[in-house]
């Protein structure tokens, strides 16, 4: 299936420099080509929309696309495991070139009359995608011993001990006792 994200660019090509503002929105993943993430990585949400609102500019040989990309995402909170919905806004600074060579990370292909936003998209959005996300700056978290939700409630645990502490108390009281 065509990528919902083509833009045609003969003409931009043909009038250097000449620019055009494109904005698109489309499943972010239109021909289901990533496999769902681990439940508690963070990922795109299942069968979302993502918008590309960008412009597109003419030089000689390519194509400068600027803007900005954004994706509905969902993570887990790494402090107390609750599910977190937001929505991803990523700047974006890219070059499509003609005859790129394959190895050319730096930019990417145009392709005849078409460039195709999708790959930018993707590339954009997984690269900020948060590894370990919070539900709020301030999450207090789960109580390891009780498992209590420390946002919502308090209980009377002890706080753990280090176990690299409890050994150097050990060693402290062996001391003591050679005294
Ligand atoms: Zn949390
Ligand atoms: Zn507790």
């Amino acid at each position: 299936m065509a990528s919902p994200y083509l833009v045609p660019v003969a003409q931009l090509l043909r009038e250097v420099p000449s620019r055009i503002s494109v904005e698109l929105t489309a499943p972010f993943d239109a021909d289901h080509e990533f496999e769902p993430r681990a439940a508690t990585e963070s990922d795109v949400v299942t069968d979302a929309e993502a918008t590309v609102a960008v412009r597109v500019e003419s030089f000689r040989g390519g194509l400068r696309v600027r803007g900005t990309v954004s994706a509905p995402w969902r993570g887990i909170c790494r402090r107390c495991s609750v599910e977190i919905l937001g929505v991803l806004e990523v700047p974006v600074n890219e070059r499509y070139v003609e005859n790129a060579p394959p190895e050319d990370e730096e930019s990417y292909p145009i392709e005849g009359d078409f460039i195709d936003l999708a790959p930018l998209l993707h590339d954009a959005i997984f690269l900020e995608l948060p590894i370990a996300p919070l539900c709020k700056e301030d999450c207090a978290g789960l109580c390891p011993r009780c498992g209590i939700d420390r946002n919502e409630a308090t209980c009377d645990c002890q706080p753990e001990v280090d176990p690299r502490w409890a050994r150097l108390d050990a060693l402290r009281s062996e001391d003591d006792s050679s005294q």
